[in-house]
């Protein structure tokens, strides 16, 4: 029997923003496998597959150690502490991150400082940093934010400059790299999460902690397990986050496909580019910068929408059932939880302005090519009806 489709077929199937289905389908007997071993030993804490994974990681990132734990959130706040940053101290970060980044430093007894963004790569503005450092600052926590490292070099020299720490916000950046050297190795420490959206995702949380230095290592390691040398011998106030067997064996499955991922990720955000550009509406959006001496990694390919016009394109999107993202929609400042920290609306206007203008598309490694095109088809004709860039069209 021969199906005859109409011609239009499929034109209105939902584009989802992502879906982790089909890459668990592309390896399901593998993970399936470790699984089951991990079940048949049960052992379900620790043990062989969260040192493995360590090792692996510890390599992948060209880190001398790896600490697996609970979460990237865990990862921040145990980075934090084993630096001895808590009561006190203040931690220079960017209100243009996950809500973790700044929780992070209030939980680890610290006060986030807040330092607006560079509009090109909404990655903290390097510049404005040094008027930000008092005689309290103790750490710069850089976010490489969906997956282009921070500009790192004016942050090694302040550093120097001012007897700082960097704890590195990687946990959209794993394999990222800042003039040939990965994420992981830029800082003190270096924090990695593997919730299951990350360019590295397991089957549930989990979270990595890389560093260089011997003596922070055995801290960080400790303080994942309440601060235990062994013996219930109890040298600080750690806290239980240890990872589990089954995230850390299904992590090393997934490991070995990263680099192909990753690859995947960077095609698509090429493809977008090309075609917005061919499309000539490079005048309503702006494309993602890349910059040279950077490996982006691109966790989120996000879009800026100009003239206030994004809210109306993500509704447009949607209607046509293609999946976005806003990330973020309210900068850290400006979250009711931070109220007491004094800050003000418009006192950080590149993160303001980038919460109202960014977009996240679909760009997931698997993402089809039919779905990639109905993402930049819906779009293209939602800019061009828009009536700004109309104007601009009969002006031009
Ligand atoms: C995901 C994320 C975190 C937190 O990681 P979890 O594993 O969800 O705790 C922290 N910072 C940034 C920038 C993130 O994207």
């Amino acid at each position: 029997m021969t199906f005859i489709l109409p011609l239009n077929a499929g034109s209105d199937r939902p584009v989802p923003f992502i879906d982790l289905v089909p890459q668990f389908q592309s390896m399901s007997a593998e993970v399936m496998a470790v699984v089951e071993r991990v079940f048949t030993e049960q052992k379900f804490i620790m043990g062989d597959e969260v040192a493995g994974l360590e090792e692996e990681i510890a390599a992948y990132c060209d880190s001398r150690f790896a600490i697996g734990c609970n979460s990237g959130t865990d990862a921040l706040i145990i980075a934090l502490q084993a630096l001895d940053i808590g009561e006190g101290d203040e931690v220079i970060t960017t209100p243009f991150s996950f809500f973790a980044t700044a929780s992070s430093i209030c939980r680890a007894g610290a006060t986030p400082v807040f330092v607006d963004i560079d509009p090109e790569t909404f990655n903290l503005d390097v510049d404005a940093i040094e008027d930000a450092i008092t005689p309290h600052t103790k750490a710069i926590m850089p976010v490489h934010l969906f997956g282009q490292c921070c500009d790192m070099e004016p942050l090694w020299r302040l550093c120097q400059k001012y007897n700082l720490h960097i704890v590195e916000d990687a946990c959209q950046a794993i394999g990222a790299e800042y003039q040939g050297r990965r994420t992981g190795v830029l800082g003190a420490v270096g924090c990695f999460s593997f919730f299951p959206t990350k360019n590295l995702g397991g089957a549930g949380d989990g979270g990595m902690m890389t560093t260089d230095d011997p003596e922070l290592y055995a801290k960080l390691k400790r303080l994942r397990v309440h601060g235990d040398i062994g013996q219930y011998e109890h040298l600080d106030l750690g806290m239980n986050s240890r990872l589990d067997a089954l995230q850390a064996a299904v992590l090393r499955v997934k490991l070995k496909q990263l680099e192909n991922w990753t690859t995947a990720r960077q095609n698509n955000a090429a493809r977008y580019g090309q075609m917005f550009e061919q499309a000539g509406i490079l005048d309503t959006i702006s494309l993602p910068v890349a910059k040279s001496d950077r490996r982006h990694v691109y966790n989120q390919y996000c879009i800026r929408v100009q003239d206030g016009q994004r809210d109306h394109v993500m509704q447009q999107l949607k209607a046509s059932k293609v999946g976005c993202a806003v990330y973020y929609p309210k900068p850290l400042h400006l979250q009711t939880c931070f109220k007491h920290l004094g800050y003000k609306a418009g006192q950080f206007p590149h993160s303001e302005a980038a919460s109202r203008d960014i977009l996240a598309l679909p760009s997931y490694p698997e993402l089809p090519v039919a779905d990639q095109d109905r993402v930049v088809d819906c779009l293209v004709k939602i800019c061009r009806e828009m009536p700004q860039s109309q104007q601009v069209r009969r002006a031009a």
